[in-house]
Order: structure tokens, then sequence, then C-alpha cells
């Protein structure tokens, strides 16, 4: 049988250090005016606003600010965004920061370019059309959403997060630069480095993963599982911040293709409902998830295995995925990120809200293993410790 696929990656990447200071030269003859969409302090404080800010001034392209974007950002948020772009006739979206902020301009970028507020554009395929040029420059190594076709935003009168999907919303330029990241705190370099593995590990055994996803996945998975400790504990390890840089924008291209799974799906619910960190949860339900997921993934949990470096004697395939199982933990607690969901602001009592949302996220619609609505509650219950 032929596996038929489609891949679609029309985002230029630039990657290497430095960058972020030239990032005039690179989106000259996209417009004349930018909208800066950053987080509200990190960005201004290392001088990275400004050093972007002054690249654009070179190639005489104006420039205006937009540091609202909150972690977790919400449609207000946006729609506030998008209002100020619109005033000022921008027609160019430079998104800087972690995935907050990058996702924000997308949704900004959404808005110039159509008519509506940010809550219509949310779900599959719901923008109409192109939207003027974006670029996306990350400052953490984490999410990959400077290649994704996904807006991650949070209603806060629902408390529900929900994601806009749709190829329009790829950014057009990736300026992907580990200096930038290296002020991550380990803290930070933990959560949003677990957030980049849980991508790649959910494409790799998505149901919609293919031939070209598994390979971007599989690096993706070595290079995190090779270089996420050494950046958590030591910052300035250049090549172990390239590294991770690296595997969150791979893990970034494989989720665009082949979505994730279990661990994004109820991320995503207890993110909303508990307005907790997104990769320290993801990173939480991980090996939970895997465990559920083993005797649909056999095969492709015993490479993980390889791929993160274990030297599998494994008298059976089960073994050996079970392996990677463990390895992911033991990766989790090495960098210090909570084994069980009760170590979070989150309680147990709302298992079956956060279950009723869960089942209906397109993330866990995507996972190998089905999962009842009790599946979800069991998975939240064992999760949570
Ligand atoms: P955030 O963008 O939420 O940033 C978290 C915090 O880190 C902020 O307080 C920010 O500061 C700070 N920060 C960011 N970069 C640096 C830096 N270099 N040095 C010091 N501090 C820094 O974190 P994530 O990147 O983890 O993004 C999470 C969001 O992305 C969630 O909403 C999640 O749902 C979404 N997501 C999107 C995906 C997609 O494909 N679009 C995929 C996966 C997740 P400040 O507030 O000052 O900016
Ligand atoms: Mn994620």
């Amino acid at each position: 049988m032929i596996h038929s696929f489609e891949y679609f990656m029309p985002t230029r990447i630039l990657f290497g250090e430095v960058k972020a200071a030239e990032v005039g030269k690179v989106v000259t003859n996209l417009g004349r005016k930018a909208i800066l969409v950053t987080g509200k302090t990190a960005m201004k404080q290392l001088g990275i606003t400004d050093q972007v800010t002054d690249s654009l001034k070179k190639e005489k392209i104006e420039s205006i600010a937009f540091d609202q974007v909150e972690p977790n950002p919400t449609i207000e948020t946006v729609n506030q965004g998008s209002k100020l772009a619109r005033k000022e006739n921008c027609d160019l979206v430079i998104g800087l920061g972690g995935g907050s902020a990058l996702d924000a301009a997308k949704a900004i970028a959404v808005m110039i370019s159509h008519e509506g507020n940010a809550k219509d554009f949310l779900g599959s395929n719901n923008v109409p059309g192109p939207i003027v040029p974006l670029v996306a420059i990350p400052s953490t190594s984490g999410t990959g959403s400077e290649v994704t076709r996904y807006a991650v935003l949070t209603d806060k009168s629902t408390k529900r997060k929900q994601a806009m999907r749709s190829q329009f919303i790829i950014p057009r330029i990736a300026v992907v630069d580990p200096q930038i990241m290296k002020s991550q705190s380990s803290y930070l370099t933990s959560c949003t480095g677990i957030d980049a593995l849980t991508h790649a590990i959910e494409a790799y055994v998505s149901p919609k993963a293919n031939s070209l996803s598994d390979l971007i996945a599989a690096k993706a998975i070595s290079l995190a599982a090779r270089y996420l400790r050494r950046a958590v504990w030591n910052g300035d390890d250049t090549e172990a911040r390239g590294g991770m840089a690296l595997a969150s924008t791979l893990a970034g291209m494989a989720i665009c293709q082949a979505g994730t799974g279990a661990a994004h799906g109820l991320g995503m619910s207890i993110g909303g409902i508990f307005n907790a960190d997104h990769g320290t949860t993801v990173g939480i339900l991980l090996p939970y998830v895997m465990e559920f997921n083993l005797a649909t993934s056999l095969d492709k949990y015993a490479y993980i295995a390889f791929l993160m470096g274990q030297k599998t004697t494994s008298p059976t395939t089960r073994e050996a995925a079970l392996e990677a199982v463990r390895t992911v933990r033991d990766l989790i607690q090495d960098i210090d990120i909570p084994l069980t969901l009760g170590q979070l602001k989150v309680r147990i009592e709302l298992a079956p809200e956060v279950a009723e949302d869960a089942k209906e996220q397109g993330a866990t619609k995507n996972n190998p293993r089905k999962l009842t609505p009790q599946d979800i509650k069991e998975l939240y219950q064992r999760a949570y410790g």
C-alpha cells in the first residue's frame, strides 16, 4: 500500500547566532510599518526589542511596539493588539518572544488582514485567506510556534484554551537565534525544552505521521535528549543552546504536519482551566500518556529509546518500548520538572471538567490510542499523583 501524504512548510528559516540584529535586512521590502509583538518585560529588559527596532530603522521600516502579551495569551489581548495595528496602518507583523508572543502575533496578523474578532478564527481552517507578512523570532526553545500553523489563545470568560489552526498563519520567516534563548532561566529552559520533546514524541507516534515528519521528529528527539540537561544546568553552553533551539524548531515542523496527542489534549484543558504553565503541564503528562499509548506504539517507542541514547539490550520490543518511558521520566527528573500534576496549582476535584474539555481537543482526537471520557479522567487522576 502507498502511504499518501502532503508536506507543506512554507517558512524561510534563518538559524544562527546574532540573527536578531539583522531582522531589518531580512524583512526589507515586506512592509513599511511593523507592529512588534512581545511579552511585557523580558525582551525589552534584555535590549532585544531595541536591537530589532534599530535594525528596522536602518532599513527605513517604521515600527510600533505592542508589549502586552501575557503567558497563555487571551483573546482580549490580541483584539487589543489588532486594534492598535489597524489604527497605525501596520502592514507587517513581527512576533518576538516565547510561544505566547508568537501566537499573539499570528492572531494579530490575521485580524489586520480580515475583519472580525479573534474568536471567529479559532478552530480548524477558519482563517479565510492569506495574511500580512509575519516574522517570528522565538526567545524560548520550546513551542516551535515560529514554524507551526497553530496559535493557542485563552478565553478568560470560559477559561478555555483553543487553537487557531490554519495554513495561512504559518510564519513567512522564522529567525531562530539561540543567543536570544541564553537568558532563559534553568526553570524556563526545562519547561520549554520538555514541551519541544513532547511535540517531537507526540508527532512521531501520531496517526498523521509520515516519512518526512518522522525524520524531523526523530532528529528533534535525539537533540533534546542530548542537549536539554546541558542547556538547563549550564545556560551559557552555546552548543547546547543551539541544539535545543534546533530541536524546538524541528519539533514545531513535525507537529505542523502530524499534530500532537493526549499530553497536549489534556495539557490544553489544564492550561485553560488552571492557567498552568504549558511546558510543565505537557511534560508532566508525557510519561503517563506514553504508558497509556504503549500497546499502539511499541516499535516507535523502542526506536525512541535508541534515539534518546539508550543502548538497549532489551530482549523484547515491549521491554525496549518501556525503556523509552523510563528514559523520559529520568530526563524529567534530571531537569527538575515535577513528576505529578498535584505539584502544580491543579485541583483533583475538577477531573470531570478537565475530561469534558479535553475530549473535544483536536490533540486528544489525534492520539494513537483512542481515549474514552473515562480514560481521560483516569489519566488525569494518575498524573495527579
Ligand atoms: P511564554 O511565551 O508563555 O513565556 C513564558 C515566560 O518566559 C514569560 O514570562 C516571558 O517573559 C519569559 N521569557 C520568554 N523568553 C525569555 C528569555 N529569552 N529570557 C527570559 N525570559 C523569557 O512561554 P512558552 O514559549 O513556553 O510559550 C507557551 C505558549 O505557547 C502557551 O500559550 C502554549 O499554549 C503555546 N504553544 C503554542 C504552540 C504553537 O504551535 N503555536 C505549540 C506549543 C505551545 P515576558 O512575559 O516578559 O515576555
Ligand atoms: Mn506544546
